[in-house]
């Protein structure tokens, strides 16, 4: 097609209206290739408990099949058997954390709304940084931020933003909580000018955001309390008292006290409570890891403490692992909005951010172009409602105290923990039994254990973890998946009793 056009001169001339351009695509063709993606994955979706969890392919086989020494190609390949062909490579060489015996770390099965949250947010193809920029999406993210803070029971006047996961929503944490401590003079003068030295508090049972969070702040991680935990791995709020008063009195300045709701190991909910009660007496800010447990707040008989997660100063969640949201979506609020916004905000020229009372999310956290990741958390949140959360984040809880009770029942498990939806337990051959506690015993059992899980892993039939508990190798099963019923339960105590008959066999044979 073509357009006739006036030079400057006044001559005709004729303009192309349209352009060759490889990348677009048109309706029909467009129609067809969805609908066939969605039907492939509708199928995977279908199938899933039957498949393997994951395939424990050698890394040669998974390039072998990506053809990953092959350069850019030249000229595209054809739209159908490209996007078939990547199905199936995907679906063959993953791991799927959608499977209901995917058990390990701490990853939510992703609910099919999210996936097709991504898809829209995708089209949209919002960018979430200023709001003229994405109205509706800066609108939804808002509300977003508003919902969850009302499910954990954090005033809903808080600030808050999406970021991509617990790592930086913990970061972020951090990094507010360094601003208030210096009166954001830290933004300019940088670390290098406090002339108290910065301490941060937290359990040994902290997950290892924190190293990251205090390199990249440049606060180092010398600079780091560990403090030690009770017999249950939670924080020994004691001990740190003892450890702020001690560092308060060689002149450092306890600026941090993080509380872990929901440790990585065996979902121990630090004593929230009462050290919200120390944060206020030590002036220092109230720090809440609630990446993995916070969501269980909405559960009716859900650890007490998380009864205070309203206290902190700052929480960081993890809308992709308990509200089921495919990766990445992490959350961070923090009770003082003014707070985050004077940690991050600079106000470039090239933005026409308009007047009123609006939010450009890029004054709120260190990304500037940011994704609509909370497309998939809104939709999940209006498909599925309180209730339909609540009911399935008691049910993972109440699962894995089913399993916890199965590992207590045998007679070749011994259980150990059993926090949120977190069990820990072991295998330990009938013969041995008596043993448990004798010193090469021990050691066996741990070489037992932890070549156990290795056959686990690589078996395809579930995928669970391990967690240390004061030295003693345990596996370790969490549940964070919608998928996984009672049966499933049974399923993997056989397994692991199946395999550990094995493997004992093979060790003492050696
Ligand atoms: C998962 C988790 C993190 C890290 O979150 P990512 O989403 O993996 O970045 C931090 N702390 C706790 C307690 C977690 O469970």
């Amino acid at each position: 097609m073509s357009r006739d056009h006036h030079d400057s001169e006044g001559r005709a001339a004729t303009r192309s209206t349209e352009r060759d351009a490889p990348a677009a695509m048109d309706g029909d063709t467009f129609r067809r290739a969805g609908h066939a993606l969605v039907d492939s994955i509708a199928d995977l979706l279908t199938s899933m408990p039957n498949r393997p969890v994951n395939r424990a392919a050698p890394p040669e086989e998974v390039r072998e099949r990506l053809n990953a020494s092959a350069p850019v190609p030249e000229v595209g390949e054809e739209l159908s058997p490209l996007l078939e062909r990547v199905s199936q490579f995907l679906f063959d060489y993953s791991l799927f954390n959608g499977h209901p015996l995917f058990l390990g770390y701490i990853m939510g099965a992703p609910a099919p709304i999210g996936m097709l949250a991504d898809f829209l947010a995708s089209a949209i193809n919002a960018n979430v940084t200023v709001w003229r920029g994405a109205p509706a999406g800066t609108e939804i993210e808002s509300q977003t931020i508003r919902w969850i803070a009302e499910l954990v029971g954090v005033p809903t006047s808080c600030g808050g933003l999406l970021v991509s996961g617990g790592n930086m929503a913990n970061i972020v944490g951090l990094l507010v909580a360094r601003a208030e401590a210096t009166g954001g003079a830290v933004r300019q003068t940088g670390v290098n000018q406090e002339t108290a030295r910065l301490r941060a508090y937290a359990s040994t049972e902290t997950h290892t955001w924190l190293q990251k969070a205090a390199d990249i702040a440049g606060i180092g991680t010398d600079s780091i309390r560990w403090i030690e935990t009770d017999e249950h791995l939670h924080m020994d709020t004691a001990a740190l008292s003892r450890a702020i008063e001690r560092d308060q009195k060689a002149g450092d300045k306890p600026f941090l006290v993080v509380g872990t709701a929901g440790s990585v190991s065996t979902g121990a909910v630090d004593p929230l409570k009462d050290i919200a009660q120390i944060c206020r007496d030590a002036g220092a800010w109230f720090h809440v890891d609630g990446a993995y447990g916070a969501f269980a707040n909405i559960v009716e008989d859900a650890p007490p403490d998380l009864r205070f997660l309203g206290q902190a100063d700052s929480v960081a969640l993890d809308p992709h692992k308990w509200l089921y949201a495919p990766i990445e979506a992490g959350c961070v609020l923090v009770r003082d909005a003014d707070k985050l916004l004077n940690t991050f905000t600079y106000r470039p020229e090239y933005y026409q951010l308009g007047e009123g009372d609006i939010t450009n999310y890029f004054e709120f956290g260190p990304q500037n172009s940011r994704s609509f990741r909370a497309l998939k958390v809104w939709l999940a949140l209006a498909n599925i409602g309180r209730s339909g959360y609540a009911k399935m984040i008691g049910d993972d809880m109440r699962l894995a105290r089913c399993l916890h009770q199965l590992a207590k029942e045998h007679e070749e498990l011994e259980a150990f923990t059993q926090e949120l939806s977190v069990t820990t337990f072991r295998y330990v051959p009938r013969e041995l039994r008596a043993q448990v506690g004798n010193e090469d015993t021990e050691r066996y059992l741990n070489e037992l254990n932890e070549t156990l899980l290795e056959h686990i892993q690589l078996s395809g039939k579930a995928i669970i973890s391990n967690a240390i508990i004061r030295g003693t190798y345990t596996l370790r099963a969490c549940v964070v998946n919608f998928r996984t019923t009672e049966a499933h339960m049974d399923e993997l105590v056989d397994i692991v009793v199946s395999l550990g008959r094995d493997v004992h066999a093979r060790l003492q044979a050696r």
